[in-house]
Formats: C-alpha cells, sequence, structure tokens
C-alpha cells in the first residue's frame, strides 16, 4: 500500500477543482481496503472514498484526512440465472467498484443485454452507481442491481445487500441518506436481459429514435445507446477532452419533487402550465433547469470562473481556474432567486468534500 502526502485532489475530479489530500492511497483489492481504513483509524483520521470523481466538489482548503481511491478492477463473466430452466432468464454480471460505468455500458450492450443502454456516457465508477441510484433517459440502476457488496466500516466486515435493502429512490440509496459514510461499496451484481428489447421511455429519446428508424422497427441496443450519447455530448453531458462545457459534475440540482397544490401555485406565477413528470400520487417532478431558467439564470451566466453551461441550465461548469467557493457563490445566487420566485429550495446534487 502507497500511502502519499499532500495529493492534489483536482486531478481526480470531472470540475478540476478542490484542494490537497492530507493523505491519498489507492485501492486495488478489498484487502487494501481493510488496511487502508485500519490504517486511518489507528490514526483517528477522517476518510473519503473517493470513485471517478464526477459527482463531487472539493473545498479550496482539501480534505484534512484520508483520500481512499477505489480501484477495484474486473468483470465476473456473465451467467445466466437458470440456464436449464430460464434460458431467456436474465444474466448476472458482477462488476468490481472500480470499474469505469461507461465501459461496463459498452460490454454490456455488446453482449446484447437489455438494461442498462440509456445509462451510456454517464462518467464515475461502478462503485458510485448505487450510491446516487444513477440515472438518466428512463432507466435508473435501482432496475437491474441485484445485489450490493460493501465493507461496514462501523463493524469491519464485509456484507452484501439486496436491491430492497438498498432502499432505492430519484438519486437516494441508504448509502447517501441514512448510512452515509457507512460503507465501502466493493462489487454491484446486475441482473441484464439478454437479446431484451431497449427502454424507450423518455421522450427526447423516442423522438430521436423515430428520427433514426422512422419506419416503426425496434432499435437496437446499440443505437440507443449511441443515440443517448449523442444527445448527451450537444448537452455538455458527455465527457469530452477539450470541451470546456463538460468540466462539471453534470446536474449540480437535483429535479424538486412537488405537490399539485405547488404546481399551481407555481403555474401562477409563469402564468403557463410547467412542464412535468408523474412522481407518484398527488405530486410531481419538476425540471430544475425550468425552474433556474423562470428565475431568471440563462445558459452561459458567469460568477468569475464559474457559469452556468452554455448547453445545459442544470450544469454549472468551471471556465478554468474556477475555486469552490465561486462555485458555490453562483449556486447559492441560483437557489436564491428560484426560491425568492417560487418559494421552492433546490437541492444540490454533487457532495461536498472538506467544507
Ligand atoms: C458530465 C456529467 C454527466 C453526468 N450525468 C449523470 C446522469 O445522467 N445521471 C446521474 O445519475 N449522474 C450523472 N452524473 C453524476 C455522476 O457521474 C454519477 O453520480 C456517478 O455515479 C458518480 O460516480 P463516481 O465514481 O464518479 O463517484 P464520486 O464522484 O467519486 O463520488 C460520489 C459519491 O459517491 C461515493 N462513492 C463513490 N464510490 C464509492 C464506493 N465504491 N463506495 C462507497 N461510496 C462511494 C463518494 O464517497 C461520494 O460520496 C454526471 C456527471 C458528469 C460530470
Amino acid at each position: 500500500m502507497h500511502i502519499e502526502e499532500n495529493k492534489p485532489l483536482a486531478p481526480f475530479t470531472t470540475f478540476g477543482i478542490g484542494g490537497p489530500a492530507r493523505w491519498f492511497v489507492e485501492a486495488a483489492s478489498e484487502d487494501d481496503i481493510v488496511e487502508a481504513t485500519g490504517w486511518a483509524r489507528e490514526r483517528e483520521l477522517k476518510l473519503f472514498v473517493l470513485g471517478g470523481g464526477s459527482n463531487l466538489l472539493v473545498s479550496d482548503a482539501g480534505f484534512d484526512g484520508l483520500v481512499l481511491r477505489i480501484g477495484l478492477k474486473g468483470i465476473l463473466a456473465p451467467r445466466g440465472t437458470h440456464p436449464k430452466t430460464e434460458p431467456e432468464g436474465p444474466w448476472l454480471y458482477g462488476v468490481a467498484a472500480g470499474e469505469d460505468w461507461d465501459h461496463f455500458v459498452q460490454r454490456a450492450v455488446e453482449d446484447g443485454c437489455a438494461g442498462i443502454e440509456c445509462l451510456a456516457g454517464i462518467p464515475g465508477t461502478v462503485g458510485g452507481t448505487p450510491v446516487q441510484n444513477v440515472g438518466a433517459y428512463g432507466q435508473e440502476v435501482a432496475s437491474t442491481i441485484g445485489l450490493v457488496r460493501a465493507f461496514d466500516l462501523r463493524e469491519g466486515v464485509f456484507c452484501e445487500f439486496t436491491n430492497a435493502e438498498c432502499q432505492f429512490a430519484y438519486r437516494r440509496s441508504r448509502f447517501n441518506t441514512t448510512e452515509r459514510g457507512r460503507y465501502i461499496v466493493t462489487r454491484v451484481d446486475y441482473y441484464l436481459r439478454p437479446g431484451g428489447a431497449p427502454t424507450l421511455r423518455y421522450a427526447e429519446l423516442q423522438r430521436a429514435m423515430l428520427d433514426l428508424a422512422p419506419e416503426g422497427r425496434q432499435p437496437s441496443l446499440t443505437e440507443v445507446s449511441a443515440t443517448v450519447r449523442r444527445i448527451r455530448a450537444a448537452k455538455g453531458m458527455l465527457l469530452v477532452e477539450g470541451d470546456p462545457d463538460c468540466r462539471s459534475a453534470g446536474s449540480f440540482f437535483k429535479n424538486p419533487v412537488v405537490s399539485e397544490e405547488q404546481l399551481a401555485q407555481i403555474a401562477a406565477v409563469v402564468d403557463k402550465e410547467p412542464p412535468r413528470f408523474p412522481a407518484g400520487p398527488g405530486q410531481v417532478k419538476l425540471p430544475a433547469a425550468w425552474l433556474i431558467e423562470q428565475a431568471g439564470f440563462t445558459k452561459g451566466y458567469s460568477l468569475g470562473a464559474a457559469a452556468v453551461s452554455r448547453r445545459h441550465t442544470l450544469a454549472l461548469v468551471n471556465l478554468g481556474g474556477a475555486s469552490a467557493a465561486e462555485l458555490l457563490a453562483l449556486a447559492d445566487q441560483i437557489n436564491a432567486a428560484v426560491e425568492a420566485r417560487f418559494g421552492i429550495q433546490l437541492e444540490m446534487e454533487p457532495v461536498l468534500v472538506g467544507f
């Protein structure tokens, strides 16, 4: 185990922002995780678990403790659940937490396995996906995760969670709510459908697929994942080397869920019907991007070197050399304007580190 001191964290994040980690180590195995966490415990250090750094805002002062980067690799050869009795049954993929998520999506699509094709192009690691129940374009990982293996920092043992035990909800799980910081995910098992049809639930994706296959034939998984990537690239939501609009953490705010009554109040403020998605009985989910635009922010609006992306109102970007303080000042300004106009407090999606 090679523990480094005062390691700059900015290069490990998609924002490219943040000071150094007092201590830094990369774990390539479950044994490394046990050893590194023991080392931190003996010294009474704070611990932060780093995946791909695509959902973080690290403070300018950095992190005064041990940053443990998850480097566990490997995709176990997929297995049918019951190949004899259920030849059409789902395939199980056991994937190490440090694998690149998008590589795994590509692998599944190449294998002809459906279930995560709409999640193509999302940066970060496999271990990060159950934490906030990653989702986009009509899919979320909660629909395919069978099991999550993790190290319990409190009890010092490895444990496994079924899908129900993960307590998934919109951008939530037990790992980022009730038991935040308690578990280190080491492997995630996904059930995918060999020969399954792609999910075409999201209107924007449905329209794009109609343009591609107007005759109404069912598009392939490859076509759907490629289309998702194209839509993402157009919004700066795909990491492309040298593209300043993707120096972000993706969506900076969650889409708020409000009651029908609140919806009516918002409609009255703007004197038109707000766009929304159903979110359970008596509730709707509002696009945070729409609220932000209605509160007066346009794409490209900037505060110092922090800005609203020129291609997507929901992403805040580092124009180059932005500090974490600048980013947060911009986020505060947006939140205050949305609250003043609509009485809604937006919730940040990225995790704050070292604040
Ligand atoms: C351009 C762009 C587009 C994005 N689009 C989407 C999108 O469409 N949908 C979406 O849901 N998200 C999106 N994101 C956010 C992000 O990619 C996901 O949340 C991703 O799953 C984060 O994984 P990570 O490995 O980068 O985690 P990190 O950013 O490294 O960490 C995020 C949190 O997860 C914890 N964590 C990470 N790995 C582990 C582990 N192994 N065990 C325990 N805790 C862990 C960290 O401690 C931290 O609290 C986007 C981000 C960017 C930059």
